[in-house]
């Protein structure tokens, strides 16, 4: 069969790497010498560590030759109006292991570890999940929350990843190699760079063609790309299409799409500059900054040699002076560049593949970058294109599953990023629009249902049914005073049960708090461990 990508950005070469592992597909890659890559994308989830080893792709070579850093979880920073902080760590469970591997000398907390091992070999997770009733982690951190036995504040006590954070300190030890099947870890990445890094690591090794041609012409039949045509005049025909031209839209755009909108989601806009350090040791963070701003949020994200940032807001909504001077005054003292504007449609497609034509990446749909969601659509839409084409007779792709679950995730993501906004008690006249918008929308039941939607459970999130797990959505109703006093807690829990998760909890936080200080400083640890002392 034979595939024609078009598009060398991050998700075209994504998507031949991906699909060249396939060896009964021909697969050719076409980008324009004139169409530049976006240029921006910066922070990522856990979908890129796993396609780094579905690659077979050494992570730490990756990370030099991209100038990449671990990223443990996302912080949102004044949400509520004030400098307060909510880590949304990729998973809950800090690395026990790791920390009783460093904390070994220590007799205080030998006597720790040795009641903690009754919970299977430290994984509360596996113990959750061997009980005849897989209860959620969580149902038990609202039992305690219900009867006052917890520290409120959520990510404290749910995730000792909080402390590492804050302090800008990496929760593993230097000759660690990370635990592959933990999945607790991605990267701030450059995304260009590691479109690049893909194409000359493995996509060009498997035999994938590529054409720097521009095409000027896409010629179609009914729901079908027929030829694409180059400004050369020469042709191109393929059984398969995969259109990966950004926002550019070059080959959907022929098919008469029809595009859902997301009308209430209020980002449409960003202005993005990279910044330099001045001391990477006290700057280099291993989580994504999210900040609330007076008229939206601000990106932050750590690379090695330098941070990204960006402004998201409201073209309708938002005054753009004001926008600006806001994100200048914030961000900008060490600027390396002009900043860039930049706007989309937030949208998506309502068929994804349709005839001989696929969409993957931002031609598909953009909402906007909170949560680091685009890469995680791009992995997910290449990996369930490879399921459709697996077989090596297959000829005609029949595309409802495929559509139904990309749009499935993008309209998850739309509900993560609407209730940020529209349920974040922060002050101020553009909040207290949104807030109107939350409250005609119901948004306080919608994070309840998200939250009880068995997609989103952990074994859920491991299937990647779900890039929003339980705990994410009863955190943000935790940290913005949402009552959850009538939430569901199933299935019954028994008191002892109930005890044993509450000394865990202690325990788990008393231990990582005082393993803190053996643990090393970021920037120290990447120069060591990833960037051989560079
Ligand atoms: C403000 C902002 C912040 C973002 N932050 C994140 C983030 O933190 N995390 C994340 O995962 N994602 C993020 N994204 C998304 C991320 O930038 C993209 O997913 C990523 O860069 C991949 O883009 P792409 O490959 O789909 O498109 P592009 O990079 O735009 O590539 C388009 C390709 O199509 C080719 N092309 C176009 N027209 C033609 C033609 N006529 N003929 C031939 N070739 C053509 C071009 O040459 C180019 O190679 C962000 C996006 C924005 C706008």
């Amino acid at each position: 069969m034979k595939v024609v990508i078009v598009g060398g950005g991050g998700s075209g070469w994504i998507a031949a790497s991906y699909l060249s592992k396939l060896p009964h597909l021909d697969i050719t890659l076409v980008e324009s010498p004139k169409v530049p890559t976006i240029g921006v994308g910066e922070s990522v989830t856990i979908h890129v560590p796993r396609l780094l080893r579905d690659l077979g792709l050494d992570e730490h070579d990756m990370m030099r030759k991209t100038g990449s850093v671990y990223k443990f979880g996302n912080n949102f920073i004044g949400w509520k109006g004030g400098n307060e902080q909510s880590l949304f760590p990729f998973r809950w469970n800090v690395p026990l292991n790791e920390i009783k591997r460093v904390m070994k000398d220590s007799t205080e907390h030998n006597d720790a570890f040795k009641s903690l091992k009754s919970l299977h070999g430290f994984n509360i997770n596996s113990y959750l999940q061997a009980m005849p009733n897989k209860p959620r982690f969580t149902d038990y951190w609202l039992a305690l929350h219900k009867q006052n036995r917890i520290n409120p504040d959520f990510p404290v006590s749910y995730c000792a990843y909080d402390y590492f954070s804050k302090n800008t300190i990496t929760p593993y030890h230097n000759d660690l190699v990370f635990d592959p099947s933990g999945l607790q870890y991605s990267f701030h990445i450059n995304a260009e760079k590691f479109g690049d890094y893909v194409r000359d690591n493995f996509a060009l090794k498997h035999g994938v063609t590529h054409k720097v041609m521009h095409i000027k012409e896409v010629v179609t039949a009914g729901d079908n790309v027929e030829k694409l045509v180059y400004e050369d005049g020469t042709e191109e025909t393929a059984d398969l299409f995969v259109d990966c031209t950004g926002f550019g839209r070059v080959l959907i755009n022929k098919l008469n799409p029809k595009w859902k909108h997301y009308k209430l989601s209020p980002g449409d806009s960003a202005i993005v500059c990279q910044v330099d350090y001045e001391d990477p040791s006290k700057e280099i963070n291993n989580h994504t900054k999210s900040i609330a701003q007076n008229q939206g949020w601000a990106f932050d994200i750590s690379l090695y040699h330098r941070k990204g940032t960006g402004y998201i807001y409201s073209s309708e909504l938002c005054n753009e002076d004001e926008v600006m001077e806001e994100y200048s005054k914030n961000f900008l003292s060490r600027a390396r560049m002009e900043p860039r504007k930049l706007r989309w449609e937030k949208k998506r497609l309502y068929e994804s593949g349709k005839g001989n034509t696929v969409a993957i990446g931002m031609s598909n749909g953009f909402i906007e970058p909170m949560e680091a969601n685009l890469f995680a659509i791009i992995i997910n839409g290449v990996t369930n294109l490879a399921q459709e084409l697996k077989h090596p007779g297959v000829k005609n792709i029949n595309w409802d599953s495929f559509n139904l679950k990309i749009a499935d995730t993008y309209d998850d993501i739309h509900d993560f990023i609407i209730t940020h906004y529209t349920l974040s008690p922060r002050p101020g006249a553009f909040w207290d629009e949104m807030r109107s918008i939350g409250i005609q929308e119901k948004h306080h039941e919608l994070i309840r249902q998200k939250y009880v939607d068995q997609r989103n459970s952990f074994a859920g999130a491991v299937q990647s049914r779900s890039l929003f797990p339980d705990y994410m959505w009863l955190q943000m109703a935790i940290d913005w005073d949402i009552d959850v006093s009538d939430w569901p807690m199933y299935p019954k829990l028994s008191n002892t049960d109930i005890d044993f998760v509450q000394e865990y909890i202690n325990k788990m936080e008393t231990t990582t708090l005082a393993a803190c200080d053996r643990f090393p400083n970021n920037y120290e640890f990447l120069k060591e461990t990833v960037f051989n002392g560079g």
